[in-house]
C-alpha cells in the first residue's frame, strides 16, 4: 500500500501547511475538513484541519504521524476551505491565521498542561509549607491544571514551585488537549413506566397521602406536564422548573424518584432559545417596491450583484424579506450581513417573526457554545435557512447558500482591523456570490463610492427606491452657524439657541430628540492650565481618555489606565482641567437645560453590555425617555415611531478629519442620523451645527443630494489616485526600539520602490506613533486596480523576508492590511 499524507492547516502565523503521514488506520475514513491532532514542535499538541490528502512525501523533512482524528464527519466544507485560502492570498495572511478567526474556539481544541503526582515519591519533611501542601492536595486528585493550583498554594504564579517538584520527581507533566465546547445539558422527568396510566396513579396517590410534600410534588408535576394524559403519554418536565415551582422539594423529589414514581434522565439543550414558531405573513408591496423587487431579480438573471439604494424607510427590509422567503421555498439558504452594531433587537424580532426557527443568529455577543451550537446546525439535515450574522458569519459552513444580502454596506464595521485576516464582509460576500453562485445584493441609503462607483461602471445593477414607503416625507434640514452664535455669545455650552428654540417645541409636542455627536476629537482629557501638560498613556502615543463613573484615565488604544490625577505631573500646579466633550458631558448639559426631560446617553460605555443596549433601546422606544444622546450608535438602523427632531451637534469635527474618506464617513453619518427623524406620523426637521454653512458636504447634505455629493467624489478620488480607481495596501511596520524601525522602514521602503516604482509611499509616522511600547512606521502602496494583490504579495513577501533577514531587524513585526478602510 502507498503511502498517506495529509496537508493540514495549524493556527500559526507560519504560511504553510503542513504536512503529516497518515497512519493505516485513518487511511479509509479521512477527508478534507476533518479535524486532527498533530504534534508540532518539540511536544507541543495541537488541533488542525485536514486541507488535502496525497501521497506525495515531502522532500526536506521527515514527517510525524496525524495522533487522532477528531470527526466522522468534515466539520468544515470544501468551499469554506476554497474561501479561506483566498481570503489568506487576498489579504495577505497565512491560512492558519484565517483558521483561527473562522472556527469558533470551542470546535479548537486547546492544548492544556496538566500536572500530575507521583505515587511512588515520599515526601520528606524538609519540603517547604506550601509543597506539602499541594503534593497533599495532588495526591487526592488524579489530575488538576496549574490554575487550580495557583489557588492551592495562593501563589500567583506557582510554575517555580512545581519546577521545583518536578526536579525532585514529585510531579510530573503532561500535555493533553481539551474540548472548549461542552454540549449543555439539562435533568428532566417523566413518569415512571410502571405508573403510567390512570388507575396507577389513583394508587399512588393513595400511597402517598401521608407524605403532603411529595404529593404536591407529584401534582405540581403534572400540572406542568400539561394535565394527566400528557403525562401518562410520557410528557417531559424540566427538574429545575419543577423545584422551582415548590419550596423545599429536592428530598421529596428525590423519593418519588426512588419509589419509581417519576424517572430522572440527562439530555441534550439548546443554549439558544428556541422560541415556538410566531410566523407572520409579509406585508404586500407597495408599486414602487413591487418594481424595484423586479428590478433586483432582474439584475441576479443578468448574473450581477445588485446595488438597492433606498432611502431611509423605503422598504428594503421589506424587499429582503420577500427575496429570502422565495429562496427559502426553493429549499435554499440566505444570509443576511449587518454591521456589528446595526444588529439590534429591532431587525432581529422582525425576522424572527417572518422566519420563525428557520433563522439563526451569529453574533459577537453571543457565547462561544453558543456559536458551536450555529455551526453545528449548519451541518446538520435541518439546517437553518436564513442566517443574520455580523461579518464573521461569512465563515460558516453553508450548503445551500443562494442569497446573500449585505444591509448597510457602506459601514466601517463589516472591515476586522485585528488581527489577521483584515477582510471586509462586503467584498468577501462578493467572492463567496461567485463560488457558491449565490447573488448577492448591496442595500444601503447612502452607498459607498466603491459601490456606487461598481454601479454606475455596470459591474453591479442599480436599483433605486427614492421614497419613503406611504410617502412619507424626507425631514428638513436646518443649517445653523456656530460660529456666529458664538460671535454673539449665543452659545449654551454646546447648543445654538435655534437646536434650544427646536428642542424646547419638540418636547412641548411630546415628541422625541435625537443628538448626535461624532466621537472623534471629543474624548474627555485632562490639562493642565498652568503648563499645558496633558496625560498620555506610558504605552502609546496618544492622550489618555477621562471615564467619570470608575474616575480614571484609560488609554483607548491598549486599555490602560491609572487614576484621576488631581495635580500635574509636570510643574505640580493643582490646576488640571477636564477638556473636550464627551457625550456624558452633554447629557448633563441638556439636563441643566431642560431639566423635566428624560435623557439617555447610548455610547461605547453606556452599551458595553448586550442588556444596557436593549434597555437604552427599550426605555427610548416605550416613549419613558425624551433625548436620547450618541454618537455612532444613534445613526444605525433604529426605527422609532415618534422621533421629530435630530440634531447634529457639530459637523465640523468630522469634515475636518484628514483622511481622504473623511467627506464620504461625513456625508454617510449625517444622512443616516437625519434619516432617523420624522419616520411615521410627519415631516422631521434636522438641526446641523457647523462653523462652515457654506461647505459643500453640508450642501450635498442639506439638499439631500447624494448624486451630486458622488459626482465630485468620485473626481477627486481619481484626480489624487484614490480606490475605487486605485487599490491601496498599507504595510504597519513595528518595532519597540524607534531608531530600529526608522532603519528597517527606510530599506523596505527602497526595496518596495526596486519592485513598484513610485507607487510606494513613505514611510511615514503615523499620527499615533506608538502603541503598547511598539513604535511604528507606515508604508502605504497605491496598485492599479487591474494589479493582482496576489500576485503583488509575493513581491511583496520578497522585500519583507529581505528586512527581516538582516539580523538586527529580526524582531521588526511587518503587518499588511490591503484595502484598509
Ligand atoms: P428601510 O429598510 O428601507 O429603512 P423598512 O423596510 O424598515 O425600510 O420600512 C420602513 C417601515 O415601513 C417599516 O416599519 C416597515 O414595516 C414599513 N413598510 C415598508 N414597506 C411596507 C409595506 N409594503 N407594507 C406595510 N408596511 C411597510
Ligand atoms: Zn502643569
Ligand atoms: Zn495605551
Amino acid at each position: 500500500m502507498p503511502q498517506m499524507f495529509a496537508d493540514i492547516v495549524l493556527p500559526v502565523p507560519l504560511p504553510k501547511l503542513f504536512t503529516y503521514s497518515v497512519p493505516e488506520a485513518f487511511r479509509s475514513t479521512l477527508a478534507k475538513g476533518q479535524r486532527v491532532v498533530v504534534s508540532f514542535g518539540k511536544k507541543k499538541l495541537m488541533s488542525g484541519l485536514v486541507f488535502g490528502i496525497h501521497t506525495q512525501a515531502p522532500e526536506a523533512y521527515e514527517t510525524k504521524p496525524i495522533q487522532s482524528v477528531l470527526d466522522s464527519q468534515a466539520v468544515v466544507t470544501e468551499e469554506q476551505l476554497a474561501l479561506w485560502q483566498w481570503m489568506a492570498d487576498y489579504y495577505q495572511c497565512t491560512i492558519g491565521e484565517v483558521y483561527k478567526a473562522a472556527l469558533p474556539s470551542g470546535l479548537k481544541l486547546e492544548s492544556e498542561t496538566r500536572v500530575f503526582y507521583n505515587p511512588d515519591f515520599e515526601a520528606s519533611l524538609d519540603l517547604p509549607e506550601r509543597a506539602l501542601a499541594l503534593l497533599d492536595f495532588l495526591s487526592h486528585k488524579k489530575h488538576t491544571t496549574i490554575h487550580q493550583i495557583n489557588e492551592v498554594t495562593g501563589l500567583k504564579n506557582s510554575y517555580g514551585l512545581i519546577k521545583d517538584l518536578i526536579e525532585l520527581q514529585a510531579l510530573f507533566v503532561n500535555e493533553q488537549l481539551s474540548a472548549a465546547f461542552r454540549p449543555k445539558t439539562e435533568s428532566v422527568l417523566s413518569l415512571h413506566a410502571e405508573v403510567r396510566s390512570e388507575e396507577a396513579l389513583k394508587t399512588v396517590f393513595d400511597q402517598l397521602a401521608r407524605a403532603p410534600k411529595q404529593l404536591q410534588l407529584l401534582m405540581t408535576f403534572l400540572q406542568q406536564a400539561g394535565g394527566v394524559e400528557k403525562a401518562v403519554a410520557g410528557r417531559l418536565v424540566g427538574r429545575t422548573e419543577l423545584l422551582a415551582a415548590v419550596e423545599g422539594a429536592p428530598n421529596a423529589l428525590n423519593e418519588l424518584v426512588r419509589k419509581h414514581y417519576l424517572t430522572q434522565e440527562k439530555r441534550e439543550v439548546s443554549r439558544l432559545n428556541l422560541e415556538d414558531q410566531v410566523v407572520i405573513e409579509k406585508k404586500s408591496l407597495s408599486t414602487e417596491q413591487a418594481t424595484a423587487l423586479q428590478e433586483v431579480k432582474n439584475g441576479f438573471a443578468e448574473g450581477k450583484p445588485v446595488l438597492l439604494h433606498g432611502v431611509t424607510s423605503s422598504g428594503k427590509t421589506e424587499l429582503y424579506i420577500h427575496l429570502i422567503e422565495e429562496v427559502i421555498q426553493k429549499g435554499q439558504q440566505a444570509l443576511y450581513l449587518l454591521p456589528e452594531i446595526a444588529l439590534t433587537t429591532q431587525i432581529t424580532t422582525r425576522l424572527k417573526a417572518h422566519f420563525g426557527n428557520d433563522l439563526g443568529i451569529y453574533h459577537s455577543r453571543f457565547s462561544d457554545d453558543e456559536r458551536v451550537e450555529v455551526w453545528n446546525n449548519l451541518l446538520s439535515q435541518k439546517s437553518y435557512k436564513v442566517i443574520l450574522g455580523v461579518r464573521s458569519a461569512v465563515f460558516l459552513p453553508f450548503k445551500h447558500l443562494k442569497l446573500i444580502i449585505v444591509d448597510e454596506e457602506h459601514e466601517n464595521s463589516f472591515k476586522q482591523y485585528d488581527p489577521a485576516p483584515r477582510y471586509h464582509a462586503r467584498d468577501v460576500a462578493m467572492i463567496m456570490g461567485k463560488r457558491y453562485k449565490a447573488q448577492v445584493l448591496l442595500g444601503t441609503a447612502t452607498p459607498s463610492l466603491e459601490s456606487y462607483y461598481n454601479a454606475k461602471s455596470n459591474k453591479f445593477v442599480l436599483v433605486q427606491l427614492a421614497t419613503r414607503f406611504e410617502g412619507m416625507q424626507m425631514p428638513e434640514i436646518v443649517v445653523v452657524n456656530t460660529r456666529e452664535a458664538q460671535r454673539r455669545k449665543m452659545m449654551q455650552s454646546h447648543f445654538t439657541p435655534q437646536l434650544v428654540d427646536y428642542m424646547t417645541k419638540a418636547l412641548e409636542r411630546k415628541e422625541q430628540i435625537i443628538l448626535f455627536q461624532n466621537r472623534r476629537g471629543f474624548a474627555p482629557y485632562l490639562e493642565c492650565t498652568a503648563c499645558g501638560w496633558i496625560p498620555k498613556c506610558q504605552h502609546c502615543d496618544v492622550s489618555m481618555t477621562y471615564h467619570k463613573h470608575i474616575h480614571h484615565l484609560v488609554c483607548h488604544y491598549c486599555g490602560y489606565s491609572v487614576p484621576n490625577y488631581t495635580t500635574c505631573q509636570a510643574c505640580e500646579s493643582p490646576a488640571m482641567q477636564l477638556k473636550g466633550f464627551g457625550t456624558q458631558k452633554i447629557e448633563e448639559d441638556i439636563q441643566a437645560l431642560f431639566p423635566g426631560a428624560g435623557v439617555a446617553r447610548m455610547d461605547y460605555d453606556t452599551t458595553r453590555s448586550k442588556k444596557g443596549y436593549e434597555n437604552i433601546i427599550g426605555s427610548f422606544e416605550q416613549g419613558k425617555l425624551d433625548i436620547l444622546v450618541g454618537t455612532q450608535m444613534v445613526t444605525k438602523g433604529l426605527d422609532f415611531d415618534r422621533v421629530s427632531l435630530v440634531g447634529i451637534l457639530n459637523a465640523d469635527s468630522m469634515l475636518n478629519n484628514p483622511d481622504f474618506r473623511a467627506f464620504e464617513r461625513s456625508f454617510q453619518m449625517m444622512a443616516q442620523v437625519s434619516g432617523r427623524a420624522g419616520r411615521k406620523n410627519r415631516r422631521g426637521t434636522v438641526v446641523l451645527q457647523t462653523g462652515d454653512p457654506e461647505h459643500p458636504v453640508i450642501q450635498f447634505v442639506r439638499n439631500n443630494n447624494f448624486s451630486g455629493f458622488y459626482e465630485q467624489q468620485i473626481a477627486e478620488r481619481e484626480q489624487f489616485k484614490y480606490p475605487p480607481f486605485y487599490r491601496l495596501i498599507h504595510l504597519t511596520i513595528k518595532h519597540k526600539n524607534r531608531p530600529t524601525v526608522n532603519q528597517a522602514a527606510n530599506a523596505l521602503a527602497a526595496h518596495l520602490r526596486a519592485v513598484f516604482g513610485s507607487r510606494v509611499l513613505g514611510p511615514q509616522e503615523p499620527p499615533v506613533s506608538k502603541i503598547q511600547d511598539h513604535h511604528l512606521q507606515k508604508i502605504m502602496l497605491k496598485l492599479e486596480r487591474t494589479a493582482s494583490p496576489v500576485k503583488a504579495k509575493d513581491l511583496m513577501q520578497d522585500c519583507i523576508n529581505r528586512i527581516i533577514a538582516h539580523p538586527p531587524w529580526r524582531y521588526v513585526v511587518v503587518v499588511a492590511d490591503v484595502d484598509p478602510l
